[in-house]
């Protein structure tokens, strides 16, 4: 199987018009989506998604952010996707995140204490097939 990742554009991306920049930017660098979904997630699923994070300071802030609004649920596909995808997307804070990349060239700091970073996507294959099986148990 090739390789796939899980990426999501967040409520923020979702409420900024952004779908379709970060899809163009996913089609643009040559890899293929294969499953694509807006959808709202449950703070069940959010938990397991991000288990690593469940007993963070910051994870009530997390839910509350990602439950927002709507997200899109991508599944992309193509050699190396998962790597390339994270150095698509950039640092975890917008602020440090490089120009070129989603979060550099989309993201800023907000005066409301959350990380508004536009996008996730899977930082291993393990967790990409994890993740995959979180929000696409079919595929
Ligand atoms: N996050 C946050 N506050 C923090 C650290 C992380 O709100 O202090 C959120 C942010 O949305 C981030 C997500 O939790 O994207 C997952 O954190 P991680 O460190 O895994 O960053 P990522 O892998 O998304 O770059
Ligand atoms: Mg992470």
């Amino acid at each position: 199987m090739t390789e796939r990742t899980l990426i999501l554009v967040k409520p923020d991306g979702v409420r900024r018009g952004l779908i379709g920049s970060v899809l163009h930017r996913i089609e643009r660098k040559g890899y293929l989506i294969q499953k694509l979904e807006k959808r709202k997630v449950d703070e069940a699923t959010l938990a397991q998604h991000y288990a690593e994070h469940v007993d963070k300071p910051f994870y009530p802030e997390l839910v509350r952010f990602m439950t927002s609004g709507d997200v899109v649920a991508i599944i992309a596909e193509g050699e190396n996707v998962v790597h390339g995808f994270r150095v698509m997307m950039g640092a975890t804070l917008p602020t440090d995140a490089a120009p070129g990349t989603i979060r550099g060239d989309f993201g800023r700091d907000w005066d409301n204490h959350e990380i508004q970073n536009i996008v996730h996507g899977s930082d291993a294959i393990e967790s990409a097939e994890r993740e995959i099986a979180i929000w696409f148990p079919e595929a």
